[in-house]
């Protein structure tokens, strides 16, 4: 491998942090989110790394199912989050018995009108207040009486998703909560709903089952800072100094001359840029670590290459290695410089970077 550009992927870091997802929720069974190839990280190693601690996964889509099955995958309930996107898949839901979400009425009709040997297990999905998928209050009464009566399904679990968990001040969550507990039921069906930021702050959400996603790669999923301990780094992004120059006060660095030189200054060149999935969105400032100190963005970010200003480093090199977030700058910082959230720079690093499993 000759261009350095390397996301490092601690396995066991996500082990941990399941592990430690299923300390918080003691009672509960875990669904191991990996959908989006496990937030970047890769779906199958990271499938692969759980497999002795796992109680499930959750993908997004049959694809997504079918490429953990294909490469072995096969003894761990796979849930499909958002349900099928078209009536033909439930005879390969049927075949490796994954779980479906119901989250509409045209999904509720193809289930009910299957052609099936065996049972499916289902999540039906309530809309508790997230306004986006899933059945509103008579709708939902509807549809679970409609699947309590079909020889299609097999276990009826109910589902919510939460909008607003990563805010610790918002009274949503608790209105969802209650939203979710006065339907019929609560008290017949397993439920689910935390995500992370509800696995690690709204204890009162954990039911049969929990769903940590962000919080098994080391991110937090809160915006504001909240204690968190024991949350480990999954992935750390790297690459190397390519070049290294020194420029006048006044002189200008890359596209746009966004950043111009203030005083004589060494930039130094990296190897990474936003065709590897780092976001052009990074401002002057976005912090980046070489050498055992920090140093900052300046200039815009290009397809291959960004630029860094090389003050106070200590005797920066061509070939020097740089961490773009991981163990000593977070992605949650990064990500705040960049104006989004750490599951979008996850998931989007892209195919150029070299993925080291350790
Ligand atoms: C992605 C997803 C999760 C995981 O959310 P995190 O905030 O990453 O923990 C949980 N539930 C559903 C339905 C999801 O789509």
């Amino acid at each position: 491998m000759a261009r350095k550009c390397t996301a490092s992927i601690n396995l066991s870091a996500i082990k941990e942090n399941y592990l430690y997802a299923k300390s918080l929720a003691p009672s509960s069974k875990a669904i191991a989110i990996i959908k989006a190839d496990a937030y970047g990280h890769g779906a199958i190693k990271v499938a692969k790394e759980l497999n002795e601690v796992a109680d499930a996964y959750g993908v997004a889509c049959i694809e997504e199912a079918i490429e953990l099955i294909s490469s072995g995958i096969d003894k761990i309930p796979i849930l499909l989050l958002e349900g099928v996107f078209e009536k033909s898949e439930l005879i390969l839901v049927e075949k490796h018995s994954l779980i479906v979400t119901v989250c509409n009425s045209v999904q509720l009709q193809w289930l009910l009108d299957a052609h099936l040997n065996r049972p499916i297990d289902v999540f039906v999905k309530y809309d508790s207040g997230m306004g986006r998928l899933g059945f509103q209050d008579d709708s939902f009464t509807h549809a679970i009486n409609l699947l309590e009566k079909s020889n299609n399904i097999g276990e009826i679990t109910l589902m919510t998703h939460f909008s607003s968990a990563d805010d610790l001040g918002s009274t949503l969550t608790t209105k969802q909560i209650s939203n979710f507990d006065n339907t019929l039921y609560t008290e017949k069906y397993p439920g689910s709903l935390a995500n992370s930021a509800a696995i690690l702050k709204w204890s009162e959400s954990h039911r049969e089952y929990v769903r940590p996603g962000i919080m098994l790669y080391g991110s937090s999923p809160f915006s504001e800072k909240t204690p968190l301990k024991k949350l480990t780094p999954a992935m750390t992004l790297s690459s190397v100094l390519i070049s290294i120059k020194s420029f006048k006060a006044g002189q200008s660095i890359g596209y746009g001359c966004r950043y111009i030189c203030k005083k004589n200054t060494l930039i130094g060149v990296v190897a990474i840029g936003y065709a590897d999935g780092y976001p052009r969105s990074a401002i002057d400032g976005t912090p980046v670590f070489i050498n055992g100190v920090k140093s900052k963005i300046a200039g815009r970010v290009s397809m291959d290459m960004i630029t860094i200003d090389l003050t106070g480093v200590p005797n920066p090199q061509i070939g020097d290695r740089v961490e773009l977030f991981g163990e000593n700058v977070s992605v949650d910082e990064v990500a705040k410089y960049c104006n989004t959230i750490s599951y979008e720079i996850l998931s989007k690093i892209t195919r150029r970077v070299y993925k080291a499993y350790i």
